[in-house]
């Protein structure tokens, strides 16, 4: 436990978050009409604390969209809560509002894109405002059968990053060159390659 807290903390300090608490922080200042030293200190770090709270393996664990509730799932769930962290803020904002992960135990589906749906706000549990009557999802669905137990995370960002790009929206799609595009935004997201050795 002490671990993924470690690993969460230095996760909430990444510049892109940082960026984000200090513009809230500075929006904040220009609604208010607070003079107060103590009490600005204080409103300063509610929205430090949230946002924080937002970015950490909790926060993440909490918000994102997962479907699938046996032990197993579970542990794929945290899979990708740890792959959401190391992923980059904006992206990892993005895929918690309009993913749905989908654990598949049995189904001999390994990771694949399904075009999209709409579902009432009744359907999910979510914080925030983003529901506006109706919601489109992506799906992610996992498979990690066929998977090594070290390269989950990578698959999972492989995954994000066909997402990311867009590549179930398109039609007449050549393979070779979106599995490439996602291979590299993985990489540059900091995962390894070789998504193509286990899957194609
Ligand atoms: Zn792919």
């Amino acid at each position: 436990m002490a671990k993924r807290r470690a690993i969460a903390n230095t996760q909430v300090k990444d510049n892109e978050v940082e960026r984000l608490i200090k513009k809230s922080i500075r929006e904040m200042k220009k609604n208010t009409d607070i003079k107060d030293k103590d009490i600005m200190r204080k409103e300063e770090m509610k929205i430090r604390k949230q946002i924080e709270y937002e970015n950490s393996f909790a926060g993440v664990f909490n918000s994102f969209k997962f479907f699938g509730d046996t032990a197993e799932d579970e542990k794929r769930k945290r899979i990708v809560v740890e792959t959401l962290l190391k992923i980059p803020y904006k992206v990892r904002k993005k895929t918690i509002d309009e993913v749905l992960f989908i654990s598949m135990s049995t189904a001999g589906v390994t990771f694949k894109f399904e075009g999209s749906v709409n579902l009432r706000k009744k359907d999910f549990k979510q914080k925030g405002n983003i529901y506006h009557g109706r919601i489109e999802l992506h799906f992610i669905i996992l498979n990690f059968r066929r998977c090594r137990k070290d390269r989950k995370m990578d698959v999972t960002a492989h995954e994000i990053a066909h997402f990311i790009l867009g590549h179930h929206l398109k039609k007449n799609i050549n393979r070779g060159i979106i599995e490439k595009e996602a291979e590299d935004l993985a990489v540059k997201w900091g995962f390894k390659r070789g998504y193509k050795d286990y899957n194609f």
